[in-house]
């Protein structure tokens, strides 16, 4: 298992500062930081008053952002896949999500 797969884990056991998580792996606080921001950037987390949380899809749609219909991952629009359906446009995050989706519709 890679760090920032161990990172996640241990967010998702209540671990929420990086100083905290730079002692359990013994790296710098800049290495945590770098973890973190890529994990943010991915979607996977989010810093809300110094605290390290994972996004919830509660929080995406806070921010006004679009995600996947199907992994509910944070949309990228290079790699977006949208149906045009008579009602409503469902979108997925790639074509793998999408050909999965297009399974429910
Ligand atoms: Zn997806």
């Amino acid at each position: 298992m890679d760090r920032k797969e161990k990172l996640l884990e241990l967010i998702k056991e209540g671990y929420n500062n990086v100083k905290a998580l730079s002692q359990y792996f013994g790296v710098s606080l800049m290495t945590i930081y770098r973890d973190v921001r890529e994990l943010e950037k991915e979607g996977k987390l989010i810093r809300k008053h110094g605290e390290i949380k994972l996004r919830t899809p509660e929080d995406t749609k806070e921010e006004g952002k679009d995600t996947c219909a199907y992994c509910t991952k944070l949309l990228d629009k290079r790699l977006e896949f949208i149906y045009y359906l008579k009602d409503r446009k469902i979108k997925a995050c790639c074509a793998h999500c999408g050909l999965l989706l297009y399974k429910q519709i």
